[in-house]
């Protein structure tokens, strides 16, 4: 059964239309376009249509479905979660500082890296949390639900062979969560994840501001989103040697501060 809150968003797209709708009608009949009434009502349905449109774009949605980007904790625990590997041979960097630094991680993988790297996604999926994060990592926010389906399939049936595990948690790519992507990853058994900081890592940035950005935005709960890969490049068009530079000094400020890391999955545990 679908979250209760998958049905909100009708509400909002029948106040848009019904808004638009009203505004229109009045105007039709000749009342004057700024008269108090049909300005309220082009108001309400611009101001829905917004909301609907925001929310398809920010991975903090909450008016399509449940999105988890944050567990709501005093505790100080955070969850570094690593998008579009894996990527030779930075997640095999990371794994080794992870590792170092006794800290679980939670990476989501794009399938067509894992059928150019099985073994590196099978190491990853041996020590840490592996997610879905489709096959080819197209924006799905406008997709169609055949289309997230067959992403969502082709990148678990990847994981699948290479670590003999089944993705529950899927992240979809560019952060924009679509009512159809949620409501599909749903019926797969998908859990859907967004995050609470993240750090523009893609641009290459130098890691002190990878590291700060990171630092500044986390709170206890918080999710954080860096990237051991590029989309579905390979090194050396994929270059994340930034990110790496500064995950260690993220860990041990965070330590310094305090903080315990948990997987994804044990951060959602929390709230429950
Ligand atoms: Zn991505």
């Amino acid at each position: 059964m679908r979250h209760p809150r998958a049905h909100v968003w009708k509400a909002a797209a029948g106040l848009g239309a019904g808004g638009a709708t009203l505004a229109g009608l009045r105007t039709a009949a000749g009342h004057p376009v700024r008269s108090a009434p049909t300005l309220a009502a082009a108001g309400a349905g611009l101001a829905a249509g917004g909301i609907m449109v925001y929310q398809c774009l920010t991975p903090r949605s909450w008016l399509y479905g449940p999105v988890f980007w944050h567990a709501r904790t005093t505790e100080r625990v955070v969850a570094l979660t690593f998008d579009d590997g894996p990527c030779h041979p930075y997640t095999e960097q990371l794994l080794e500082i992870l590792d170092h630094e006794e800290v679980k991680a939670t990476f989501f993988q794009i399938g067509n890296n894992v059928r150019r790297e099985p073994n590196l996604s099978a190491e990853v999926a041996s020590q840490h949390i592996v997610g879905n994060h489709t096959y080819d990592h197209p924006h799905l926010v406008w997709r169609r639900p055949g289309t997230v389906r067959a992403q969502l399939q082709r990148a678990q049936e990847a994981i699948h062979d290479a670590t003999g595990t089944l993705p529950r948690l899927f992240r979809v790519p560019h952060g924009g969560y679509g009512p159809q992507v949620i409501a599909t990853a749903e019926e797969l058994g998908f859990r859907c994840v967004g995050w609470s900081v993240m750090a523009w890592d893609w641009d290459r940035p130098p890691w002190e501001a990878i590291e700060r950005r990171i630092l500044h935005g986390l709170a206890p709960g918080g999710v954080s989103l860096l990237h051991d890969g590029q989309d579905t490049d390979a090194f050396p068009k994929a270059d994340r040697s930034h990110t790496v530079a500064a995950v260690p000094h993220i860990i041990r400020s965070l330590k310094a501060s305090g903080y315990g890391f948990l997987t994804l999955p044990d951060l959602m545990d929390l709230e429950r």
